[in-house]
């Protein structure tokens, strides 16, 4: 079964229908399109919410007015190719714009995508210098297009520099293959990654329907692998906006050793505005998981503030001053007083 990439390759495979061709194939023209096997094998049909984050629609051709081409400003926080320095300890490591799958509502949609490959062998020497040369730096963020789309030939020697800078303490991949590429999860792969500097893995997933068992295994691999997991989610209207999607993809996410770090509210992206909540909506969802799921299955909801201003948490407040003591709300919405400090 090949990756789906063209508006062609969709009607083929039953994903739109004849009628809609036409402008589907405009949005393919705009947006990169990619779905792979072991997408298309969690797909149930055509409306469901896997199908919804990879199948193009018509509603991606409409562009609000707030809509940016970099939604989160990486441009002005590029000091060479490849890099991304917005924080003082960290840095984005963005060795190639490719992705296995591209997602409909991805913030860097106008960076992704075939024909934006990789960085080429000077520019990658000049953003490990950059790194090397900037002692500040405490942690890499290898970040999308999927980092884990590289062989692991072109890997290893990348990770063997970074394991070589003394400080950089830490690195960590960003990364959606585990989930919608499993096969690429390889021992060669892990032995790749597998460096003196720990590795942390951060899985991007929406949906438990998304998470089968070539996916579990994956993660397993990598957790047996030593490597701690993370999960970034968005959360996307008609796609997990609900309290029992959340509730059922944090809960397998745990149940696969990975623990929920960031539900993100959607970025301002351009022909994104379909997916996006309220945020008093995502607000309420994230307490009512606070009533409902264990502490281990929380990430903490947040906004990248458009303009490159940084990510914050906005989820619900539990907490106010009432009259020099507190108030505070309980996970089923009761409130409780709390003396002051004395
Ligand atoms: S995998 Fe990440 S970078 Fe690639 S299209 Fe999806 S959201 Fe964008």
């Amino acid at each position: 079964m090949p990756t789906i990439r063209d508006a062609n390759g969709l009607l083929r495979h039953g994903l739109i229908s004849e009628h809609a061709l036409p402008e589907i194939a405009r949005v393919a023209e705009q947006y990169a399109v990619a779905i792979t096997p072991a997408i298309q094998h969690q797909i149930i049909q055509p409306n469901d919410p896997v199908a919804k984050q990879f199948i193009p629609s018509s509603s991606e051709l409409v562009n609000a007015p707030e809509e940016l081409g970099d939604p989160i400003a990486d441009a002005p926080f590029t000091p060479v190719s490849g890099i991304t320095h917005r924080y003082p300890d960290r840095v984005l490591l963005k060795i190639t714009h490719m992705c296995p799958v591209y997602c409909r509502f991805c913030f860097r949609r106008e960076l992704v995508g075939p024909g934006k490959q990789m960085l080429n062998a000077s520019e990658l020497d000049e953003a490990l210098n950059y790194i090397r040369n900037n002692e500040k730096i405490w942690e890499v963020i290898f970040s999308g297009g999927d980092p884990l789309i590289m062989p692991a030939k072109k890997l290893r020697p990348i990770m063997t520099a970074l394991d070589a800078m003394e400080h950089v303490k830490v690195i960590r991949f960003h990364t959606r293959v585990p989930i919608v590429s499993p096969e690429l999860i390889t021992h060669e792969l892990i032995d790749a990654l597998r460096v003196r500097t720990p590795v942390w893995i951060v899985v991007h997933t929406n949906h438990s329907q998304e998470i089968g068992q070539a996916a579990q295994d994956a993660l397993c691999c990598l957790s047996a692998g030593g490597f701690p997991l993370l999960s970034q989610t968005v959360l996307l209207k008609g796609v997990n906006d609900t309290p029992q999607a959340l509730e059922s993809l944090f809960r397998t996410l745990v149940a696969n050793r990975v623990k929920p770090y960031y539900l993100h509210h959607g970025d301002l992206a351009k022909g994104t505005s379909h997916f996006r909540t309220s945020i008093s909506h995502g607000q309420q969802l994230m307490r009512q998981l606070r009533g409902n799921t264990s502490g281990t299955c929380q990430p903490l909801y947040v906004l990248d503030i458009p303009g490159g201003h940084g990510k914050v948490p906005i989820g619900p407040a539990y907490i106010k001053e009432d009259r020099g003591a507190y108030l505070v709300t309980d996970p089923w919405d009761k409130l409780h007083a709390y003396p002051p400090s004395p």
